[in-house]
């Protein structure tokens, strides 16, 4: 068996034979000499693309319809139809090579875009191109697996994956990808898992190969043993209840441990798992602890908590934890000294033998590994070189092991800083403000002589905190908060204001912040009953779509302020509230209200529909005008900016006074 590290698209458990979609392309460049036939053969693969399209559309649920229609869209956009022609026209050649060339020029613009957004279409304009050559190649038959598949690729397509026949797909892999995809969004739809981010050529994975998905480690298994399939299947049901049973839970409350015994307190307690588990205390004794000593404490913990994640942070002795087995020689300022990771990078043996460890123990349940004292990007690289020599090792022993999501703690303002470069290496961040608050403000949180410097509501690290959990969404991973910040009753409604994911304290305070969640929740929920019924109406007819699922970080991680989108019936815009208009966009795409309640209030149709530069949307108020709830404000042409391959999606911002 062999793990390889992927990257989650879209959330599941399985496993099944590869089917490895050969695109069996090979365009080359042929010339033409009667170009009105080769224009009308393709007017005719179009034809026939529109039609396939159409009826995967029919078949479609309400979500993928959208995108099968931009599909068809992108299908007949000006910039690529009419480009194809004029290059049959102009240089003769045929049909398979114009549409190649222009997609595969369209699809780099695209890719070049200083924009996540615009950068994730070039999926589309490939997928709608690959399957127009295939069309005038003759070589549209369907893919149609007859046994339980893993279905992988250089890279998917939105328009592959909205038409396949799904029957015996278990998962999907690919090469190329991102989190925010058309494809992502559609395999989370269809309920498959899908990873990406696997060099599927260059592991030699070949049509018939078995391999198994685990999306929650972020792992594709080669020729998985009975023991990971058996894992797989059970977490397959266990995982997929929970999952949908904490569909609307925000947040995750899980606790601090440093020792089985508080596992047990844990679980117990009710935690949704263990956010942190200091592993200082096996090195408390005279010798270092052994890799055996090790996995024997690590399992036991992942068996307490049942299958709930155990985010093991490996040792962080120094400092304030002193070890008599990791001697270290007199530092003048042991916080700013050897400590944690330095230690570990320096002494490869002792890291490796608690990798090994808490390798092994990740076959017992959901363990994850997490770095302590993190302060640049290539501590992350040496660190992945010595965890792939253990994975060698155990390898090569016939070890069993699994290989555990990794996450970093921010807790050095360089992490915080450079959050969003740390957010491409790992799985998830967790922010450890003990030390954030020690490392920002200069201050020992030993000294108790310093203790009024020690200001643990610091707007400076809320500030850097805020920043993490930004960069963390724009990323795709998750956040949570490990410090004593995370229990603290000033901070819990702030950091949940700025969308934190977990919050992780101590077993006795489990029930405690949860019950401050809960109540938070509440409020929250009243604030918008109370906007929803006293003041805001929705500003267009059609379906809602939830903040976290804009399909825009901007948006979606909450970064202008609390939004929703509408997928509009018709091209009609209407004011949510009474108020005056303070801002319209030179590209009319938005307009911004400022209600009677004092709300600032923006109504942002689109997502990058500036790039229309005001082609589409007829704007019916002027700066300064007066307007109520319910007035008409903005016409928009839907075909036009569909047509433009953007989303139409009425999104209202609401930053409260
Ligand atoms: C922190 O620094 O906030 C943290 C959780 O780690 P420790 O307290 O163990 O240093
Ligand atoms: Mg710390």
């Amino acid at each position: 068996m062999k793990s390889i590290k992927a990257k989650k698209g879209s959330f599941g458990y399985a496993y099944g034979r590869a089917y490895v979609i050969d695109k069996d392309i090979n365009i080359t460049k042929q010339n033409v000499t009667d170009i009105d036939s080769e224009l009308k053969r393709l007017d005719a693969a179009v034809k026939n693309v529109d039609s396939n399209l159409k009826k995967a559309k029919s078949n479609a649920d309400e979500e993928t319809a959208p995108i099968i229609d931009a599909q068809i869209a992108m299908l007949y956009d000006k910039s690529f139809l009419e480009e194809v022609r004029r290059m049959i026209n102009d240089e003769a050649v045929c049909g398979e090579y114009a549409v190649s060339e222009i997609g595969r020029s369209l699809a780099e613009q695209f890719e070049e875009m200083d924009n996540s957004y615009l950068n994730v279409r070039s999926a589309d304009i490939r997928g709608i191109s690959e399957r127009l050559c295939r069309q005038l190649m003759g070589k549209d038959e369907e893919i149609i697996p007859d046994t339980p598949s893993v279905v992988c690729a250089y890279e998917l397509t939105p328009e592959l994956v909205s038409t396949i026949d799904k029957t015996n797909i278990k998962a999907f892999v690919s090469q190329k990808g991102t989190k925010t995809s058309h494809v992502s969004i559609l395999c989370g739809n269809y309920g498959i898992p899908y990873l990406f981010g696997v060099d599927l050529f260059g592991e030699g994975i070949e049509t018939g190969v078995e391999l198994a998905v685990d999306t929650e480690k972020a792992t594709l298994y080669i020729e998985p043993t009975d023991e990971i399939k058996k894992r797989i299947d059970e977490s397959a049901t266990q995982k997929c209840m929970q999952e949908e049973a904490d569909l609307g839970d925000s947040v995750k409350i899980c606790a601090n441990i440093g020792s089985v015994k508080e596992a047990e307190a844990a679980a117990e307690a009710g935690a949704d798992g263990i956010g942190l588990f200091r592993t200082e205390f096996l090195y408390m004794g005279a010798q270092l602890p052994t890799e055996e000593e090790q996995f024997e404490v690590y399992k036991a913990v992942a068996t307490a908590m049942s299958g709930k994640t155990v985010i093991i942070r490996t040792m962080d002795i120094g400092a304030d934890k002193k070890s008599p087995c990791v001697k270290l020689s007199p530092q003048d300022n042991p916080a700013l000294g050897k400590r944690a990771i330095r230690i570990c990078l320096e002494e490869r043996d002792l890291f490796k033998n608690q990798l090994r460890a808490i390798l092994r123990a990740a076959n017992y349940g959901d363990v994850k590994i997490m770095y302590p004292m993190i302060t640049s990007v290539a501590e992350i690289e040496r660190i992945n070189e010595i965890l792939q020599e253990a994975i060698n090792e155990l390898e090569a022993e016939n070890v069993a092991y699994s290989v555990p999501s990794q996450g970093v703690m921010i807790e050095t303002p360089s992490a915080a800083l450079l959050s969003d470069q740390l957010a491409a290496k790992v799985d998830f961040f967790s922010i450890g403000t003990n030390d954030l608050t020690q490392y920002t403000l200069a201050v020992d949180r030993m000294a108790e002589e310093l203790d009024d410097y020690f200001d643990t509501h610091s707007e400076a690290v809320m500030r850097l905190i805020k920043m993490v959990v930004k960069n963390a969404h724009a990323a795709g991973i998750w956040v949570g908060i490990c410090g004593e910040l995370g229990g603290d009753e000033w901070a819990v409604p702030r950091l949940l204001e700025m969308g934190i994911d977990e919050l992780s304290v101590s077993p006795s305070k489990i029930n405690r912040v949860k019950a401050l969640v809960a109540d938070v929740m509440k409020s929250d929920t009243q604030d918008e009953a109370k906007l929803g019924t006293e003041i805001m109406c929705a500003p267009a007819d059609g379906k809602v779509i939830r903040m976290s699922e804009i399909p825009d970080p901007a948006f979606s991680g909450g970064m202008l302020g609390k939004c929703m989108g509408i997928i509009p019936d018709n091209g009609n815009v209407y004011a949510p509230c009474d108020g005056e208009v303070y801002m319209i966009a030179e590209t009319k795409h938005a307009i911004g209200i400022m209600s009677d309640y004092g709300n600032d209030v923006l109504i942002h149709v689109g997502i990058d529909t500036v790039s229309l530069g005001g082609k589409g949307f007829d704007v019916l108020v002027s700066e300064n005008d007066r307007v109520t709830k319910g007035m008409l404000i903005m016409k928009i042409d839907r075909d036009v900016i569909r047509a433009a391959n953007l989303s139409d999606m009425i999104i209202t911002v609401v930053k409260e006074k």
